[in-house]
């Protein structure tokens, strides 16, 4: 056995760190989980290295090894090295990321029953309910459940014995008090993937109930195949006419139960409650995992009822994995001559078995998600693995659902609702090799799926792939890096590719697959541009909505055909202006005007969630006259009810979307044709499929043109042309209106007549000029403190080091106070450092990080963004 090894510690410090191996424990290694002594703390680590090389000072000893066999695949330690390499981050907090297991030290409390409680539990039988429930009867239910849970004489810990039996912490306190229950400290290791929560239906069903139920899914919802997919939320509309969901599910359902209701006749159940009933009552021994459950899209208060009623029952389970017992289904797509030819290459490419990269451009509504899905079947087939990289947003409970439906067992979907054990047993799931398909955002490039051989980023564009925290890694580049390490192929996809991809494409990095027409042959929508200032001078009215606009809108709602409105500005009013003194209100945190949320009745910070009072005096000078300014989404609302009151309205922000289950109710009424009006931010924009659609109106959407940000073109091009892509995606053609105040600008004029090409050389040519992305390589370096003096002497320690280092062909702007100066309590500096040589730009970023250190800056005060997407 080595007798050191090094350790990557989740610690904001560029480097591993050595420790010694004692003779009493199990060998790490590479790859594998340590528990080390950390600074007076215990830190769960990664092994990097295994060694014989005495170091010269006293290593201190490991204190647990959690993993005999890699938890990161040597594959997965050479992606770690590289992210930490090219981003400029620390080891120890890549790895983290890269492997949701999140082992640590925690105080964990279980509970046994005692003699006495099993005395209280067999009386209580005897004397049945009368007794009982006189006083505080749901107190005393409670505390017999409890008892009932632990009457098999196994301890159970804190928090699975209190969602199994809804017990408060009160009863847990009167059980401990009545010596009915004995109290255990479990405080150990956690390690999140031991168990999983498993829910299983207890129903009493007449005699030969049973015989009808089918084990597997159904031949219903092949009868009915496929049609072609559009790109669709991002997966949601793989069929068109029938959602493949509703059928198979229903078809599913009605197979397994012969459409009864709960058979329990005095109970009556919502919808909801009947959703997982169905669906728990076709599982093998009608039990599922909560993770299963949860891509009902059903909310998490409603097991808890059936739970409560009786109806449901919760453990723990070993985290065996819990089959379906589905197999994977065969699409039968229609494809267009260009689809064809696009998965053509992609499965060829992956057969030869050599890095390809392939951008897929192909316009909104070109069926890119159809390709996706059948190069993903095609490598399932195959018996390799594919991931599927989508927006944050596209990931909804539905598209969830239906890969279910397609991919069956074969499919492990990681997005950021799940808690971080239904994460780590989904990484199990993978990481045993029982998974080759999986789909997620960002993280989930680092599934540790066996033969990769495919991996597509879908919309590519979308600036959810770039983490806004340390590791500052770009989802999309290091999916190109996977695919590389792995001699796979990798499909980045998009209607508007980001410049970088664009540029690749189109000089031989990646191969360019084009998908140039709508399927179908569904024209694009007619965009029709509003010039606002010219609107002003005719009317002589600050309006929000022209009159094209309103006059359009009215047309489509007499129609009956749906329409959306972009405003891309969430809360109600921007700003709250002082007319006396001549100040707006600004956040304490942050140099930021706080957003006025009517609903709410508050200011509301955007950049750090801090909240206020709306005021009716100024806070500054306490003059009366203050005055709420500009419109946001909310407003936008008020004035589109009042506008058109018979309307069926909704609107979509962040402020209405609070979790998964919201997006997916607003999307799926909106499909149903119960909203006929949809007002919402960029979150409207990003890949919905809804037929009737035949109106989109864009308001006010071109201020970000005037951000100082060299992406701001690129930015309003890909929104605009999102946006205008959700218009007309059914049989009646669709329409676009535009208001605009910059109507001349390249990126309105290019994104209104479809002209991708035409937008990508002009802003090319402004890139190439100015030295910036993909013609150079831009990283911000942000310096943070507190304390202003700080940050201000240490940019100017920075600045010195700059001006006096003599750094080849890298040039440095700065520093300068950001464009935020003061972010959650922060004061902050930054350099903007750019560079024609990626090596000679992470070599002084290198050296600068090591001169920081030496000066006392703290690591962590020392942000370095490479490849910043965010200027702010
Ligand atoms: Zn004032
Ligand atoms: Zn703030």
């Amino acid at each position: 056995m080595p007798a050191y090894c090094d350790v990557a510690v989740p610690v904001p410090l560029d480097a591993t760190f050595t420790y010694s191996i004692p003779e009493n424990l199990a060998e790490p290694c590479v790859g594998g989980r340590v528990i080390v002594p950390f600074r007076e703390k215990r830190l769960s680590g990664i092994v990097a290295e295994l060694h014989d090389r005495k170091p010269e000072f006293k290593a201190k000893p490991i204190l647990q090894v959690l993993d005999t066999a890699p938890a990161l695949t040597p594959e997965l330690m050479q992606l770690g090295r590289w992210i930490a390499q090219y981003y400029i981050a620390p080891i120890g907090e890549v790895l983290r990321t890269m492997l949701p297991l999140a082992a640590e030290f925690r105080r964990v409390i279980g509970y046994s029953i005692t003699e006495k409680g099993i005395e209280a539990l067999h009386e209580a039988a005897t004397v049945g309910s009368s007794r009982r429930s006189q006083k505080e009867p749901e107190h005393q239910m409670q505390e017999y459940r409890v008892l009932n849970r632990l009457a098999d004489g196994e301890v159970v810990r804190e928090a699975a014995l209190r969602t199994s039996t809804g017990a408060t912490r009160d009863v847990l306190k009167t059980l401990l008090r009545k010596k009915w229950m004995a109290r255990e400290d479990l405080s150990d290791v956690r390690d999140a993937s031991r168990t999983v929560q498993v829910a299983t239906l207890i129903e009493t069903e007449p005699a030969g109930a049973k015989a009808q139920i089918s084990p597997a899914c159904d031949g219903a919802a092949e009868a009915a195949p496929l049609r072609n997919a559009t790109e669709a939320a991002p997966l949601r509309n793989a069929t068109e006419a029938a959602p493949l969901r509703n059928t198979a599910e229903a078809a599913h359902f009605q197979n397994g139960t012969g459409a009864a209701p709960f058979r329990n006749a005095s109970i009556r159940l919502n919808a909801n409650q009947q959703t997982i009933v169905d669906y728990l009552r076709v599982q093998p021994d009608k039990s599922a995992t909560l993770e299963n459950l949860r891509t009902l899209a059903v909310p998490r208060t409603t097991l808890q009822t059936l739970v409560k009623r009786g109806m449901v029952e919760l453990r723990e389970e070993p985290a065996g994995f819990r089959m379906s017992g589905m197999k994977p289904r065969k699409l039968e797509f229609l494809f267009t001559p260009a689809q064809k030819a696009a998965l053509e290459t992609i499965i060829a490419s992956v057969d030869e078995r050599r890095f390809q990269p392939m951008l897929l451009h192909g316009v909104t509504g070109s069926g890119k998600t159809a390709v996706y899905l059948s190069a993903m079947q095609a490598v399932l087939a195959k018996g390799r693995s594919a991931i599927l990289l989508v927006p944050e947003i596209g990931l909804t409970p539905a598209v969830a659902a239906d890969l279910h439906q397609i991919f069956a067992d074969e499919v492990a979907i990681l997005h950021s609702a799940l808690s971080d054990d239904e994460r780590a047993e989904q990484w199990k799931r993978i990481r045993s090799g029982d998974c080759h398909i999986v789909v997620g955002t960002r993280s989930a490039v680092f599934a540790p799926v066996p033969d990769l051989a495919l991996v597509i980023v879908d919309e590519e564009h979308d600036q959810s792939y770039k983490q806004e925290e340390t590791p500052r890694y770009h989802g999309r580049d290091v999916a190109v890096m996977r695919a590389k390490m792995s001699n796979g192929a990798v499909v980045l996809g998009s209607a508007t590719p980001s410049l970088e991809t664009y540029y690749n494409a189109t000089h031989g990095k990646y191969k360019l697959l084009e998908l140039p027409e709508r399927i179908e042959k569904r024209p694009l929508p007619e965009v029709e541009v509003i010039d606002m200032r010219d609107e002003f001078q005719r009317t002589h009215k600050d309006a929000i909505l022209s009159r094209r606009l309103l006059e359009e809108i009215g047309e489509r709602l007499e129609r009956r055909e749906q329409v959306m409105v972009l405003l891309n500005r969430r809360g109600y009013s921007s700003f709250v202006l002082c007319r006396s003194c001549g100040e707006t209100v600004q956040c304490k945190n942050c140099a930021i005007a706080m957003t006025y949320h009517k609903r709410e009745h508050r200011l509301i910070c955007h950049y750090c969630g801090y909240m206020r009072p709306a005021p009716k005096t100024c806070p500054k000078c306490n003059s009366e006259y203050v005055q709420y300014l500009g419109t946001g989404a909310e407003k936008l609302e008020d004035m589109l009810h009042s506008l058109y009151p018979q309307a069926r309205i909704a609107r979509l922000d962040r402020d209405t979307v609070r979790g998964r289950d919201d997006l997916e109710r607003v999307l799926s009424a909106l499909q149903g044709g119960d909203i006929d009006l949809l007002v919402g931010t960029q979150m409207i924009a990003k890949g919905h499929d809804i037929p009737n659609v035949t109106l989109v109106g864009v308001v006010g959407s071109d201020a970000a043109l005037s951000f100082p940000d060299f992406r701001a073109a690129e930015r309003t091009f890909q929104l605009l042309t999102q946006v205008a892509g959700r218009a007309g995606r059914g049989e009646t053609p669709g329409r676009v209106v535009l208001q605009t105040f910059f109507p001349d600008h390249y990126a309105i004029q290019f994104a209104a007549a479809h002209d991708y090409q035409g937008f990508y050389e002009k802003e090319a040519r402004f890139r190439s000029w100015m030295h910036y992305p993909p013609f150079a390589s831009v990283s911000n370096v942000v310096v943070r403190s507190s304390k202003l003096e700080e940050a201000l002497a240490w940019s100017g320690i920075l600045g010195k080091w700059f001006q006096e280092t003599r750094l080849p062909e890298v040039r440095v702007l700065g520093p300068a106070a950001a464009a935020i100066v003061r972010l959650k309590t922060e004061y902050r500096y930054h350099f903007l450092i750019k560079s024609k040589s990626r090596e000679k730009m992470n070599a002084a970023l290198r050296a600068m990080t090591e001169h920081g250190l030496a000066q006392k800056i703290p690591r962590g005060n020392l942000v370095v963004d490479v490849d910043a997407l965010s200027l702010l």
